[in-house]
């Protein structure tokens, strides 16, 4: 390392800690759904776990009793070794596209299963998916104009970042978090020359916990045919509609969303991630979409749990149910209004300041929740929170100690 490297290095880590920004990796086990930090048990009101699967010791060795009937010569292999377009397209991932597929197709009102042209195509992760296919995209020589709201996901800010500015032909503007009226505007105002215009969100928000308007996207769509809808579903997969295929599911616009992109990290508890989008552009994006081409594919043996998990999740709502019970009545809670209803296991506490939002995941930490105070650049400066994260596991009583806490 060269002295200024290691000047600097020093002087910015110090600035960082000095703005209460500087990051640490905790240190924890995890046993069932508790913490256990520095020798105490929390429970843990922090992780994406929505569903609590990735806790479920039960489910886990029924995997691992699945896996031992097979013969040793089909058993998936724990590394892949290489990208899909070598040797690494092992067939547990075309059996999962299938799966996926069908899933998508159980979702879909059943008049559109026949005329449906969807594809899938299954990624190393969200953040693949994000980086990989926006710029993929931006490689067709079309007019284009994205149109982001303003609190998506970083993965998606660098996506847009990565179509670099060689790619003249496609611009990109922000609208305000939300803001139909806004997006509206800006749609308005798109120069005549623009071919295509991609609207990009998420379905739920993963700081915010609330969600877009997706049939007043698909709304919007219906009045300009140059609109295009890329929607990620992370948070909302396996939590929301009746087959747990997400906010698209539970508002009936899966068919009219151009590219939902959903993941397998937080609610399916395993990883990896999927577009779902036409046939062709599936096709488009095996051949230019550089995180998918160059990248080793994930384990089979991760595919091959990521399946197992996904047989089930048609059948999980009543997890689903009990989920939105639990985090409705802490929203409820905390928001005196009367009005609220069920967005999503997300539920910021917003405190203002940082220190108030340090002191308060103390204070919460003290009483026995595993709860981490979220701060600027993660979220908007003066709106520090504490992001209280609800899953399928929490009983009521464990929400009603949460409550008394707040
Ligand atoms: C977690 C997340 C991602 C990244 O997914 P990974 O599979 O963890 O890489 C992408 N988008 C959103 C909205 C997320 O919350």
């Amino acid at each position: 390392m060269t002295e200024p490297t290691r000047l600097n290095v020093a002087q910015q880590l110090d600035t960082l800690k000095s703005k209460e920004q500087y990051r640490q990796l905790p240190s924890v086990t995890h046993q069932d759904q508790w913490i256990i930090c520095n020798e105490r048990r929390l429970l843990n009101i922090s992780s994406n776990d929505y569903l609590g699967l990735g806790n479920e010791t039960q489910l886990q060795s029924q995997f691992l009793s699945y896996l031992q009937q097979m013969p040793d010569s089909v058993l998936p292999k724990m590394g892949s070794t290489s990208s899909r377009l070598l040797t690494g397209n092992h067939s547990q991932l075309p059996l999962l596209e299938a799966e996926l597929l069908d899933w998508y197709h159980l979702a879909l009102p059943e008049k559109q299963r026949s005329t449906c042209n969807k594809a899938v195509l299954v990624v190393n992760s969200g953040y693949h998916a994000n980086i990989g296919i926006l710029p993929a995209l931006a490689k067709l020589p079309v007019k284009t104009l994205i149109l982001t709201d303003t609190l998506i996901h970083a993965s998606l800010i660098d996506g847009v970042r990565l179509i670099g500015s060689k790619h003249t032909h496609c611009r990109y503007q922000r609208y305000r978090h939300n803001e139909m009226e806004h997006l509206t505007a800006l749609i308005e105002q798109a120069s005549d020359e623009i071919e295509r215009i991609i609207v990009v969100t998420e379905s739920v928000f993963s700081m915010d916990g609330d969600r877009a308007d997706l049939q007043a996207l698909v709304k919007l769509k219906a009045s300009d045919p140059r609109i295009e809808l890329y929607v990620d579903e992370a948070h909302a997969v396996g939590v929301l509609g009746h087959n747990g295929l997400g906010l698209a599911e539970e508002t009936q616009t899966l068919e009219d969303i151009d590219y939902i992109v959903g993941t397998f990290g937080k609610a399916f508890a395993s990883m990896g991630a999927y577009v779902i989008c036409d046939a062709s552009i599936r096709e488009w994006l095996i051949n230019q979409m550089r995180s998918f081409i160059f990248s080793t594919a994930l384990p089979p043996i991760t595919h091959c749990w990521t399946r197992f998990v996904l047989a089930k999740m048609p059948s999980l709502s009543n997890l689903r149910t009990h989920l939105a019970e639990v985090s409705l009545r802490v929203s409820q809670a905390i928001n005196t209004d009367s009005e609220v209803s069920y967005q999503s296991p997300i539920i910021p506490y917003i405190l203002g300041d940082n220190a108030s939002a340090v002191q308060k995941a103390q204070a919460l930490q003290q009483a026995g929740f595993y709860a981490l105070p979220i701060r600027p650049p993660t979220v908007p400066v003066g709106t520090a929170r504490i992001r209280l994260v609800m899953n399928a596991k929490l009983s009521t009583e464990d929400c009603d100690r949460l409550i008394e806490q707040l």
